[in-house]
């Protein structure tokens, strides 16, 4: 008795046929979209493992849902941010916060082995940004600016403004080569008015992924549960059950659209489609890096407009 019966039957064989039409132009239509467009690389820089995440977690989902990658980046390992714990078991439960907000977004995320709250600007540090930037063969880079509050992020700044030229040049740190085309850098968006306030040259609408942001942030529990409601005297408000926690931290960081960002909003989607954005996420081309016009920041922020 034959262990396989190869006759097929008429239906069979049309079945299988079409089957295999159907995969080859999957496999082409694949290969053309690729062929046409290598996915755009983008890597967001902060200064602790939840930086990135507050500032850019929806820009970051659209990237990512719109098939480019991106990489959050924290150059401190986050060891000083809680009440009760710190140092090397901090720093662990952190990263390992970070990989599931990875999951979740669907990001690549690192965290740079630097002390927390003892950030300065030195050689050894631009050095690794360089790196980091230059690995991932970055279009974009997105940073604080280096007039915040808190002096990690302010010299988060100034290290990535230090990289923004140095990623070309060959002779600084030769063991990774640099890029051959100079990013574009841009600014996270902050409140500060001296010496100059934010300026929201891009304003992304991110209404239709604000749940997957805060799914995201929910990740960090050492965080938006624990250290930032105690540091800030809000212990008492967090509440205890999973969806309620969701619903608070919609209502706590979900933010509001101030009338500079709505101005850009106008611009970039048109005033009917900017009025109906409930969450937007803004950001300022950095003097240094390659200077975007605006249909080159429509190219690299392809939801701009959608
Ligand atoms: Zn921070």
């Amino acid at each position: 008795m034959p262990i396989f019966n190869l006759e097929f039957s008429t239906t069979e064989k049309l079945t299988m046929k079409s089957s295999f039409i159907a995969i080859l132009f999957c496999f082409f239509t694949v290969s053309i979209v690729e062929a046409q467009e290598r996915p755009l690389r983008i890597i967001m820089i902060g200064a602790h493992p939840d930086d990135c995440d507050i500032k850019s977690g929806g820009t970051a989902s659209l990237f990512v849902e719109m098939g480019h990658k991106v990489k959050f980046v924290s150059v401190t390992n986050g060891d000083a941010g809680h009440m009760e714990e710190g140092g090397g078991m901090l720093a662990k439960r952190r990263i390992a916060e970070t990989q599931e907000v990875a999951r979740r977004l669907g990001v690549a995320y690192d965290v740079l082995d630097n002390h927390d709250g003892e950030l300065l600007p030195t050689l050894e540090i631009r050095l690794q940004i360089i790196r980091k930037i230059r690995e991932w063969d970055a279009d974009v880079v997105i940073a604080p600016r280096p007039n915040d509050y808190h002096p990690d992020h302010r010299y988060t700044g100034v290290l990535v403004q230090d990289a923004a030229y140095m990623v070309g040049v060959p002779n600084v740190a030769p063991d990774t080569p640099p890029l051959s085309k100079n990013p574009v850098f841009l600014y996270f968006q902050d409140h500060f008015q001296k010496p100059n306030p934010f300026e929201p040259h891009v304003a992304i609408d991110i209404t239709p992924v604000i749940d997957k942001k805060i799914h995201g942030l929910d990740a960090h529990v050492s965080q938006f549960y624990e250290w930032l409601p105690w540091i800030a005297g809000y212990a008492d408000e967090v509440p205890e059950g999973k969806e309620e926690r969701i619903a608070w931290l919609k209502e706590k960081r979900g933010g509001g659209i101030n009338d500079e960002v709505r101005k850009s909003l106008e611009k970039w989607y048109g005033p009917a489609k900017a009025a109906k954005a409930q969450y937007a996420e803004a950001f300022e081309v950095c003097e240094y890096g390659s200077q975007p016009s605006d249909e080159e920041l429509k190219r690299l922020f392809p939801m701009l407009g959608k």
